[in-house]
Protein backbone atom coordinates (compact mmCIF):
# COMPACT_ATOMS: atom_id res chain seq x y z
CA UNK A 1 0.00 0.00 0.00
CA UNK A 2 2.84 2.90 0.90
CA UNK A 3 4.61 1.60 -2.14
CA UNK A 4 2.08 1.92 -4.72
CA UNK A 5 1.03 5.30 -2.46
CA UNK A 6 4.88 6.28 -3.44
CA UNK A 7 4.24 5.42 -6.97
CA UNK A 8 1.21 7.50 -7.48
CA UNK A 9 3.13 10.01 -6.11
CA UNK A 10 6.18 10.00 -8.08
CA UNK A 11 3.79 9.97 -11.33
CA UNK A 12 2.22 13.20 -10.07
CA UNK A 13 5.20 14.71 -8.99
CA UNK A 14 6.30 13.65 -12.82
CA UNK A 15 3.63 14.89 -14.98
CA UNK A 16 3.28 18.26 -12.10
CA UNK A 17 6.69 18.62 -13.32
CA UNK A 18 6.55 18.28 -16.75
CA UNK A 19 3.63 20.49 -16.85
CA UNK A 20 5.62 23.11 -15.48
CA UNK A 21 8.62 22.68 -17.44
CA UNK A 22 6.07 22.62 -20.71
CA UNK A 23 4.65 25.94 -19.16
CA UNK A 24 8.08 27.08 -19.09
CA UNK A 25 8.65 26.61 -22.29
CA UNK A 26 5.87 27.68 -24.00
CA UNK A 27 5.12 31.01 -21.80
CA UNK A 28 8.96 31.91 -21.28
CA UNK A 29 11.28 29.71 -23.72
CA UNK A 30 14.81 30.07 -22.44
CA UNK A 31 15.68 28.76 -25.50
CA UNK A 32 14.59 31.64 -27.24
CA UNK A 33 17.01 35.05 -27.73
CA UNK A 34 18.11 37.54 -29.76
CA UNK A 35 21.97 38.50 -30.20
CA UNK A 36 22.98 41.30 -30.44
CA UNK A 37 26.75 41.91 -30.93
CA UNK A 38 28.27 44.88 -30.13
CA UNK A 39 26.34 48.11 -28.09
CA UNK A 40 22.93 48.68 -28.13
CA UNK A 41 23.25 52.92 -27.24
CA UNK A 42 24.75 53.86 -30.46
CA UNK A 43 25.77 57.23 -30.98
CA UNK A 44 25.75 58.96 -34.53
CA UNK A 45 26.65 62.71 -35.80
CA UNK A 46 24.00 64.00 -37.70
CA UNK A 47 23.94 63.10 -41.47
CA UNK A 48 26.37 60.37 -41.23
CA UNK A 49 25.42 56.67 -42.17
CA UNK A 50 24.26 54.57 -39.77
CA UNK A 51 25.66 51.57 -38.99
CA UNK A 52 23.71 49.15 -36.55
CA UNK A 53 25.27 46.13 -34.93
CA UNK A 54 24.08 42.51 -36.34
CA UNK A 55 20.81 41.26 -34.64
CA UNK A 56 19.84 37.64 -34.50
CA UNK A 57 17.53 35.49 -33.08
CA UNK A 58 17.84 31.90 -32.14
CA UNK A 59 15.17 29.64 -30.70
CA UNK A 60 17.19 25.78 -29.45
CA UNK A 61 20.33 27.46 -31.67
CA UNK A 62 18.48 27.39 -34.80
CA UNK A 63 18.65 30.85 -36.50
CA UNK A 64 15.70 32.47 -37.13
CA UNK A 65 16.57 35.92 -37.16
CA UNK A 66 14.61 36.05 -40.64
CA UNK A 67 11.72 36.13 -38.15
CA UNK A 68 12.56 39.12 -36.06
CA UNK A 69 10.35 42.11 -36.24
CA UNK A 70 11.85 45.37 -36.02
CA UNK A 71 9.95 48.65 -35.30
CA UNK A 72 11.10 51.88 -34.61
CA UNK A 73 13.06 54.26 -37.36
CA UNK A 74 16.26 56.40 -37.18
CA UNK A 75 16.27 60.14 -39.20
CA UNK A 76 19.68 60.73 -39.43
CA UNK A 77 19.12 64.36 -40.25
CA UNK A 78 17.44 64.90 -37.45
CA UNK A 79 19.28 65.38 -34.07
CA UNK A 80 17.21 63.27 -31.42
CA UNK A 81 17.12 60.07 -29.45
CA UNK A 82 15.14 57.02 -31.56
CA UNK A 83 14.91 53.50 -30.17
CA UNK A 84 14.78 50.19 -32.27
CA UNK A 85 12.97 47.32 -30.99
CA UNK A 86 13.39 43.53 -32.56
CA UNK A 87 10.71 41.71 -31.56
CA UNK A 88 11.05 37.77 -31.70
CA UNK A 89 7.73 35.21 -30.67
CA UNK A 90 8.08 31.39 -30.74
CA UNK A 91 5.22 29.70 -29.14
CA UNK A 92 3.21 31.88 -26.98
CA UNK A 93 6.70 33.27 -25.92
CA UNK A 94 8.28 36.86 -27.02
CA UNK A 95 11.23 38.61 -26.77
CA UNK A 96 12.14 42.10 -26.91
CA UNK A 97 15.37 43.75 -27.39
CA UNK A 98 15.42 47.67 -27.98
CA UNK A 99 18.50 49.66 -29.14
CA UNK A 100 18.88 53.25 -28.66
CA UNK A 101 20.28 55.84 -31.27
CA UNK A 102 21.63 58.95 -30.25
CA UNK A 103 21.77 61.20 -33.31
CA UNK A 104 23.81 64.39 -32.48
CA UNK A 105 25.86 67.37 -33.96
CA UNK A 106 29.36 67.60 -32.90
CA UNK A 107 30.26 69.86 -35.14
CA UNK A 108 31.58 73.24 -34.64
CA UNK A 109 29.92 76.43 -36.57
CA UNK A 110 32.21 77.95 -38.74
CA UNK A 111 32.92 82.16 -38.64
CA UNK A 112 34.24 83.84 -41.53
CA UNK A 113 35.26 87.30 -41.58
CA UNK A 114 34.87 89.90 -44.55
CA UNK A 115 38.47 91.81 -44.31
CA UNK A 116 41.35 90.65 -42.64
CA UNK A 117 41.84 88.76 -39.75
CA UNK A 118 44.25 91.53 -39.11
CA UNK A 119 43.70 95.10 -39.38
CA UNK A 120 46.72 97.88 -39.09
CA UNK A 121 44.77 100.96 -37.65
CA UNK A 122 45.47 104.19 -35.82
CA UNK A 123 45.58 104.13 -32.20
CA UNK A 124 42.40 105.68 -30.87
CA UNK A 125 40.28 105.15 -33.53
CA UNK A 126 37.42 102.91 -33.54
CA UNK A 127 37.64 99.74 -35.46
CA UNK A 128 34.45 99.89 -38.21
CA UNK A 129 32.92 96.23 -38.31
CA UNK A 130 33.51 94.84 -41.90
CA UNK A 131 31.11 92.43 -41.50
CA UNK A 132 31.02 88.36 -40.70
CA UNK A 133 29.15 85.57 -41.74
CA UNK A 134 28.36 82.28 -39.16
CA UNK A 135 27.56 79.00 -40.36
CA UNK A 136 26.59 75.54 -38.81
CA UNK A 137 25.95 72.01 -40.52
CA UNK A 138 22.50 71.71 -38.42
CA UNK A 139 21.63 75.16 -37.74
CA UNK A 140 22.76 76.87 -41.01
CA UNK A 141 23.41 80.40 -41.13
CA UNK A 142 23.54 81.87 -37.30
CA UNK A 143 25.52 84.87 -38.23
CA UNK A 144 22.85 87.12 -36.46
CA UNK A 145 23.72 84.96 -32.81
CA UNK A 146 27.17 85.86 -33.05
CA UNK A 147 28.73 87.43 -30.17
CA UNK A 148 30.81 90.33 -30.06
CA UNK A 149 33.35 90.84 -27.65
CA UNK A 150 35.72 94.21 -28.16
CA UNK A 151 38.81 95.14 -26.84
CA UNK A 152 41.03 97.79 -28.42
CA UNK A 153 44.04 95.20 -29.57
CA UNK A 154 41.13 92.45 -30.90
CA UNK A 155 37.40 91.89 -31.57
CA UNK A 156 36.37 88.37 -30.67
CA UNK A 157 33.48 86.85 -32.48
CA UNK A 158 31.68 83.61 -30.25
CA UNK A 159 28.86 81.86 -32.42
CA UNK A 160 27.35 78.97 -30.76
CA UNK A 161 24.79 76.18 -32.09
CA UNK A 162 21.89 74.86 -30.97
CA UNK A 163 23.77 71.84 -29.55
CA UNK A 164 26.03 74.20 -27.61
CA UNK A 165 28.78 73.64 -29.99
CA UNK A 166 30.94 76.67 -30.05
CA UNK A 167 33.54 78.60 -32.16
CA UNK A 168 35.78 81.54 -31.74
CA UNK A 169 37.68 83.63 -33.60
CA UNK A 170 39.30 87.00 -33.72
CA UNK A 171 40.47 89.75 -35.58
CA UNK A 172 43.67 91.37 -34.55
CA UNK A 173 43.92 95.23 -34.36
CA UNK A 174 47.49 96.15 -34.24
CA UNK A 175 47.41 99.30 -33.11
CA UNK A 176 49.93 102.12 -35.00
CA UNK A 177 50.68 105.01 -36.52
CA UNK A 178 54.30 104.90 -38.54
CA UNK A 179 53.31 107.66 -41.14
CA UNK A 180 54.69 110.29 -41.15
CA UNK A 181 52.69 113.92 -40.88
CA UNK A 182 52.82 115.97 -44.00
CA UNK A 183 53.13 119.51 -44.11
CA UNK A 184 52.27 122.06 -46.65
CA UNK A 185 53.44 125.19 -47.38
CA UNK A 186 51.86 128.10 -49.13
CA UNK A 187 53.58 130.34 -51.06
CA UNK A 188 56.91 129.63 -52.71
CA UNK A 189 59.36 127.18 -51.13
CA UNK A 190 62.74 129.33 -52.59
CA UNK A 191 62.05 133.32 -51.78
CA UNK A 192 64.31 135.98 -53.25
CA UNK A 193 63.41 139.14 -50.92
CA UNK A 194 65.28 142.55 -51.46
CA UNK A 195 67.86 143.39 -48.30
CA UNK A 196 65.85 145.73 -46.12
CA UNK A 197 62.22 144.68 -47.85
CA UNK A 198 60.04 142.62 -46.08
CA UNK A 199 58.87 139.18 -46.23
CA UNK A 200 56.06 137.73 -45.21
CA UNK A 201 54.91 134.30 -44.51
CA UNK A 202 52.04 133.28 -47.12
CA UNK A 203 51.34 130.24 -44.51
CA UNK A 204 51.27 126.49 -43.87
CA UNK A 205 49.63 123.63 -42.78
CA UNK A 206 50.31 120.16 -41.76
CA UNK A 207 47.77 117.01 -41.27
CA UNK A 208 48.30 113.23 -40.06
CA UNK A 209 46.73 110.38 -41.52
CA UNK A 210 45.74 109.34 -37.53
CA UNK A 211 45.42 113.10 -36.00
CA UNK A 212 44.30 114.77 -38.87
CA UNK A 213 44.69 118.56 -38.83
CA UNK A 214 47.53 119.37 -36.52
CA UNK A 215 48.60 122.73 -38.44
CA UNK A 216 48.48 124.13 -34.77
CA UNK A 217 51.26 122.08 -33.63
CA UNK A 218 53.94 123.26 -36.27
CA UNK A 219 56.70 124.83 -34.95
CA UNK A 220 58.49 127.17 -36.90
CA UNK A 221 62.09 128.26 -36.54
CA UNK A 222 62.61 131.54 -38.53
CA UNK A 223 65.90 132.88 -37.92
CA UNK A 224 65.37 135.37 -41.61
CA UNK A 225 66.89 138.38 -40.81
CA UNK A 226 65.97 140.93 -43.80
CA UNK A 227 68.70 143.34 -42.74
CA UNK A 228 71.56 141.49 -43.58
CA UNK A 229 72.30 139.83 -46.94
CA UNK A 230 72.48 135.75 -46.68
CA UNK A 231 70.43 132.32 -47.53
CA UNK A 232 67.93 131.83 -44.69
CA UNK A 233 66.02 128.57 -43.90
CA UNK A 234 62.93 129.02 -42.39
CA UNK A 235 62.24 125.26 -40.61
CA UNK A 236 59.05 124.36 -40.26
CA UNK A 237 58.46 121.14 -37.86
CA UNK A 238 55.51 119.07 -36.40
CA UNK A 239 55.19 116.02 -34.63
CA UNK A 240 51.94 113.42 -34.29
CA UNK A 241 50.75 112.20 -31.08
CA UNK A 242 52.47 108.61 -31.95
CA UNK A 243 55.84 110.75 -32.48
CA UNK A 244 56.46 110.80 -35.87
CA UNK A 245 57.87 113.48 -37.29
CA UNK A 246 58.52 116.24 -40.20
CA UNK A 247 60.03 118.82 -41.48
CA UNK A 248 59.89 120.99 -44.02
CA UNK A 249 62.23 124.14 -45.04
CA UNK A 250 61.45 127.53 -46.90
CA UNK A 251 64.28 129.09 -48.33
CA UNK A 252 64.72 132.95 -48.19
CA UNK A 253 67.34 134.64 -49.48
CA UNK A 254 67.89 138.33 -48.63
CA UNK A 255 69.65 140.00 -52.10
CA UNK A 256 70.68 142.99 -53.14
CA UNK A 257 68.11 144.95 -55.27
CA UNK A 258 70.76 144.84 -58.08
CA UNK A 259 70.83 141.17 -58.34
CA UNK A 260 67.69 140.50 -57.16
CA UNK A 261 67.22 140.43 -61.28
CA UNK A 262 65.21 143.87 -61.57
CA UNK A 263 66.88 146.30 -63.77
CA UNK A 264 68.65 143.47 -65.77
CA UNK A 265 67.30 142.15 -69.28
CA UNK A 266 65.52 145.17 -69.59
CA UNK A 267 62.51 145.25 -72.17
CA UNK A 268 62.11 148.50 -73.70
CA UNK A 269 58.84 149.23 -74.49
CA UNK A 270 55.91 149.90 -74.57
CA UNK A 271 55.28 146.68 -73.85
CA UNK A 272 51.37 145.17 -74.00
CA UNK A 273 49.97 142.05 -72.80
CA UNK A 274 47.00 141.38 -73.59
CA UNK A 275 46.17 144.54 -74.27
CA UNK A 276 47.75 145.69 -70.97
CA UNK A 277 50.86 148.00 -70.67
CA UNK A 278 53.00 146.54 -68.28
CA UNK A 279 55.55 149.31 -66.83
CA UNK A 280 57.98 147.78 -63.98
CA UNK A 281 61.82 147.33 -63.75
CA UNK A 282 61.84 145.08 -66.04
CA UNK A 283 59.91 146.31 -68.68
CA UNK A 284 60.54 150.57 -69.53
CA UNK A 285 58.75 153.00 -71.13
CA UNK A 286 60.46 155.15 -73.89
CA UNK A 287 60.95 159.29 -72.12
CA UNK A 288 58.50 160.52 -75.02
CA UNK A 289 55.54 158.24 -74.00
CA UNK A 290 52.68 159.03 -71.51
CA UNK A 291 50.70 161.67 -70.28
CA UNK A 292 47.40 161.93 -68.47
CA UNK A 293 45.10 159.27 -69.14
CA UNK A 294 41.15 160.47 -69.18
CA UNK A 295 39.84 157.40 -68.65
CA UNK A 296 41.90 156.31 -65.85
CA UNK A 297 41.16 159.77 -64.49
CA UNK A 298 37.67 159.52 -64.94
CA UNK A 299 37.47 156.12 -62.68
CA UNK A 300 39.46 157.97 -60.36
CA UNK A 301 36.97 160.68 -59.80
CA UNK A 302 34.35 157.92 -59.60
CA UNK A 303 36.01 156.50 -56.67
CA UNK A 304 37.06 159.47 -55.12
CA UNK A 305 33.34 159.65 -54.90
CA UNK A 306 32.48 156.49 -53.34
CA UNK A 307 35.17 156.73 -51.01
CA UNK A 308 33.64 160.01 -49.29
CA UNK A 309 30.25 158.63 -49.74
CA UNK A 310 31.82 155.76 -47.37
CA UNK A 311 33.06 158.34 -45.03
CA UNK A 312 36.52 158.50 -46.18
CA UNK A 313 38.54 161.51 -47.57
CA UNK A 314 41.02 160.09 -50.31
CA UNK A 315 42.70 163.14 -51.78
CA UNK A 316 45.03 162.44 -54.93
CA UNK A 317 48.81 163.07 -53.91
CA UNK A 318 50.54 162.22 -57.21
CA UNK A 319 48.95 160.88 -60.58
CA UNK A 320 50.96 161.42 -64.04
CA UNK A 321 54.74 162.06 -63.77
CA UNK A 322 56.63 162.72 -67.13
CA UNK A 323 59.73 160.81 -67.49
CA UNK A 324 62.24 164.17 -66.55
CA UNK A 325 59.89 164.20 -63.43
CA UNK A 326 60.81 160.87 -62.45
CA UNK A 327 64.03 161.38 -63.40
CA UNK A 328 64.36 164.17 -60.66
CA UNK A 329 62.89 162.32 -57.73
CA UNK A 330 64.88 159.59 -58.59
CA UNK A 331 68.21 160.81 -58.62
CA UNK A 332 67.25 162.92 -54.99
CA UNK A 333 66.63 159.62 -53.50
CA UNK A 334 69.44 158.50 -54.87
CA UNK A 335 71.47 161.08 -53.51
CA UNK A 336 69.82 161.14 -49.76
CA UNK A 337 69.43 156.98 -49.36
CA UNK A 338 71.99 155.70 -52.07
CA UNK A 339 71.03 153.90 -55.01
CA UNK A 340 70.21 150.57 -53.25
CA UNK A 341 67.75 151.82 -50.51
CA UNK A 342 66.36 154.33 -53.43
CA UNK A 343 65.51 151.23 -55.79
CA UNK A 344 63.48 149.57 -53.22
CA UNK A 345 60.49 152.24 -53.17
CA UNK A 346 61.34 154.77 -56.54
CA UNK A 347 61.28 154.01 -59.94
CA UNK A 348 64.24 154.95 -62.01
CA UNK A 349 62.59 157.10 -65.24
CA UNK A 350 61.47 155.02 -67.94
CA UNK A 351 59.98 152.22 -65.06
CA UNK A 352 57.38 154.73 -63.34
CA UNK A 353 53.77 153.50 -63.99
CA UNK A 354 53.23 157.25 -62.81
CA UNK A 355 54.42 158.15 -66.50
CA UNK A 356 51.94 156.15 -68.22
CA UNK A 357 48.87 157.90 -66.03
CA UNK A 358 47.16 155.41 -65.45
CA UNK A 359 48.70 154.83 -61.85
CA UNK A 360 47.80 157.04 -58.87
CA UNK A 361 49.15 157.38 -55.69
CA UNK A 362 45.95 158.44 -53.35
CA UNK A 363 45.08 158.45 -49.47
CA UNK A 364 48.32 159.12 -47.70
CA UNK A 365 51.72 158.43 -48.10
CA UNK A 366 52.59 156.14 -45.10
CA UNK A 367 53.25 152.40 -44.75
CA UNK A 368 50.11 151.71 -42.44
CA UNK A 369 47.46 153.52 -44.48
CA UNK A 370 46.84 150.19 -45.32
CA UNK A 371 45.72 148.68 -41.84
CA UNK A 372 43.44 152.59 -41.85
CA UNK A 373 39.80 151.61 -42.12
CA UNK A 374 40.40 154.12 -45.59
CA UNK A 375 43.35 152.16 -46.54
CA UNK A 376 40.62 148.89 -46.08
CA UNK A 377 37.93 150.07 -48.10
CA UNK A 378 40.54 151.29 -50.61
CA UNK A 379 41.85 147.83 -50.69
CA UNK A 380 38.80 146.07 -51.07
CA UNK A 381 36.94 148.61 -53.04
CA UNK A 382 39.34 149.84 -55.77
CA UNK A 383 38.51 147.00 -58.19
CA UNK A 384 35.10 148.16 -58.75
CA UNK A 385 36.08 151.24 -60.30
CA UNK A 386 38.80 149.44 -62.40
CA UNK A 387 41.71 150.00 -59.94
CA UNK A 388 44.24 147.49 -58.17
CA UNK A 389 46.85 147.95 -55.43
CA UNK A 390 49.76 147.74 -57.66
CA UNK A 391 52.51 146.49 -55.05
CA UNK A 392 50.87 144.61 -52.16
CA UNK A 393 52.23 143.10 -49.23
CA UNK A 394 54.26 140.41 -49.26
CA UNK A 395 54.89 140.29 -53.10
CA UNK A 396 57.77 142.32 -52.69
CA UNK A 397 59.84 139.91 -54.61
CA UNK A 398 57.87 139.94 -57.51
CA UNK A 399 56.91 143.81 -58.07
CA UNK A 400 60.56 144.79 -56.82
CA UNK A 401 58.78 147.29 -54.41
CA UNK A 402 57.77 148.07 -51.06
CA UNK A 403 54.23 147.66 -49.76
CA UNK A 404 52.27 150.59 -51.43
CA UNK A 405 48.97 150.62 -49.53
CA UNK A 406 47.99 154.03 -51.67
CA UNK A 407 49.51 153.26 -55.17
CA UNK A 408 46.75 152.18 -57.55
CA UNK A 409 47.05 151.51 -61.18
CA UNK A 410 44.13 151.51 -63.33
CA UNK A 411 43.52 148.69 -65.48
CA UNK A 412 39.48 148.51 -66.09
CA UNK A 413 37.06 146.70 -63.70
CA UNK A 414 37.15 143.61 -65.23
CA UNK A 415 40.74 142.91 -65.25
CA UNK A 416 40.83 144.87 -61.95
CA UNK A 417 37.99 142.26 -60.25
CA UNK A 418 39.87 139.15 -62.23
CA UNK A 419 43.03 139.86 -60.42
CA UNK A 420 41.58 140.91 -56.77
CA UNK A 421 39.52 138.10 -57.01
CA UNK A 422 43.10 135.69 -57.86
CA UNK A 423 44.88 137.56 -55.38
CA UNK A 424 47.82 138.05 -57.70
CA UNK A 425 49.94 140.81 -58.69
CA UNK A 426 50.00 142.21 -61.83
CA UNK A 427 53.26 140.21 -62.77
CA UNK A 428 51.77 137.06 -62.12
CA UNK A 429 48.87 137.72 -63.56
CA UNK A 430 50.48 138.32 -66.94
CA UNK A 431 52.41 135.35 -66.43
CA UNK A 432 55.72 137.44 -66.06
ZN1 LIG B 1 52.99 155.67 -56.89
Amino acid sequence: MKRIFNKKVIICLIIFILLIVLTLITFFNPFLFIKISGNKNIIVSVNEELKLPSVKAYIFNKDITKNIEESGKVDTTKIGEYKIKYTIKYLLTTKTVTMKVNVVDKELPEIKLIGNSEVIMCPNVEYIEEGYTALDNYDGDITDSVIINKSSDYIEYTAEDSSKNKTSIKRTLIRKDEEIPSITLYGNINNKVVLNSSFSDKGYSATDNCDGDISSNIEVINNVNINQLGTYEIIYKVKDSSGNETSVTRIVEVVEQSKSGFYTNIVEGPTYINGILIVNKNYSIPSNFGGTNSEATNALYELQNAASLAGFSMPLLSGYRSYYTQQYLYNSYVNTYGRESADTFSARPGHSEHQTGLAFDVGSIDDYYGDTPAGIWLKENAHYYGFIIRYPKGKEHITGYKYEPWHIRYLGVDVATDIYNKGVTLEEYLGL
